[in-house]
């Protein structure tokens, strides 16, 4: 066993030992026993929305004893109905784009975190897409900083053109629209912040207008409504699930994909900004899982997926910082978890059998009935 996997097998005790703690629903049981897998066939009408609780957090401010009062909705609310793999492990780059295109592509993708490009392997728009011969707005991606504007389809290198999923940058979003607005952006600076790895204020592009206009027309949405709603709004991952929402009332896509990034402002070192945000991305999880069980279109038919980009370094590698960043690679900063709820995946059931990152990819495609050939990850029994 490596010490990658060492660790993941320790914090997984640990994560179990807590949920028994917590006793969750008095199901303790069933909570930790195996059982066969349920063997559904793929549901052509199925739709999957995946949530990224994404910009890092630690078990230390979520599942330890310590850290749960953070995670009251995750816990009370969503871990009650959902399986959850208290073992998952992100081999890949701790960059979050770099790390989410993993995650999308099923394969531990090798390109520069910073760079922008497109991941080499197919995503897993295009195999849906293409297999099940989906419009382009079936499959949507809510993206947290421009880095990820590329996310939602592949180089071509493998995979034929044109199968993408759409990719909404909701700070992009709002900064075209405040500019047109001739607004003074000062007063939205806290959610225009494009990401939080850079120290200074960088402000999304603001050369995507006929993006806007498209965006706008699409999502019949106007200008002076997304600059009405920004400013009723606490951070950047709501302006996000704000989007969301309308992507879901315009267009029900079949495959929706969000990626909440607040907690990644533990990159500035105040640490009750990280902890504020874990709380409010634990409150959104809940909130969406509530969208999507209130939505016509989604109620009792969506798989909801949550789970982390990886973790942040540990108190005790004196390579990091501590909760500040995510340099080091160690073995905590790589151990996660994964939760699955809705029809057909059993409630309250805990797997801690090791699984990785990359292994959500075929998942879905066996959920949804499309293969994914070239992902390196493997099928999850225990929710299929
Ligand atoms: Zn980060």
């Amino acid at each position: 066993m490596d010490a990658i996997s060492r660790v993941a097998h320790e914090r997984a005790i640990t994560r179990r030992d807590f949920l028994r703690s917590v006793a969750i629903a008095g199901a303790g049981s069933q909570l930790f026993s195996f059982a066969p897998a349920l063997a559904l066939q793929p549901q052509r009408d199925r739709k999957v929305v995946v949530v990224t609780f994404g910009g890092g957090a630690r078990d230390k401010e979520t599942f330890a004893a310590e850290g749960q009062e953070n995670i009251p909705h995750l816990i009370r609310e969503l871990i009650p109905q959902a399986t959850f793999f208290t073992q998952v492990v992100n081999r890949g780059i701790l960059g979050h784009y770099v790390a989410n295109a993993s995650i999308a592509t099923g394969v531990y993708e090798r390109f520069d975190n910073f760079a922008h490009v497109a991941p080499e392997n197919p995503t897993v728009f295009e195999y849906f897409r293409k297999g099940l011969r989906r419009p382009a707005q079936d499959a949507w991606v809510i993206a947290p900083s421009n880095g990820f504007n590329r996310i939602g389809q592949s180089s071509g290198a493998l995979f034929p053109g044109g199968y993408g999923a759409e990719v909404v940058l909701p700070k992009e979003l709002l900064a075209s629209a405040a500019q047109r607005e001739d607004m003074h952006p000062e007063s939205l600076d806290f959610l225009l912040q494009d990401n939080y790895e850079n120290p200074f204020l960088v402000s999304p592009s603001l050369h995507a207008d006929t993006q806007l206009d498209r965006l706008q027309q699409i999502l019949r949405i106007s200008v002076k409504e997304i600059i009405a709603h920004a400013g009723t709004l606490s951070s950047a991952d709501e302006l996000s699930v704000f989007v969301m929402e309308q992507v879901m009332r315009q267009f029900s896509p079949s495959l929706l994909w969000i990626t909440l990034h607040d907690m990644d402002v533990a990159h500035s070192g105040a640490y009750s900004l990280y902890i504020d945000a874990i709380q409010r991305t634990d409150r959104l999880c809940a909130e969406i899982w509530q969208k999507i069980e209130s939505h016509p279109e989604y109620k009792g038919r969506t798989t909801l997926v949550i789970l982390p980009d990886f973790g942040r370094d540990s108190d005790f590698d004196g390579a990091g910082n501590g909760f500040q960043h995510h340099r080091t690679g160690d073995a905590l900063s790589r151990t996660t978890w994964i939760m699955a709820l809705g029809p057909g995946i059993r409630e309250n059931f805990t797997v801690d059998r090791p699984v990785e990152s990359v292994d959500l990819v075929p998942t879905i495609g066996s959920w949804m009935g499309f293969e994914t050939p070239y992902a390196k990850g493997r099928p999850v029994t225990e929710i299929l």
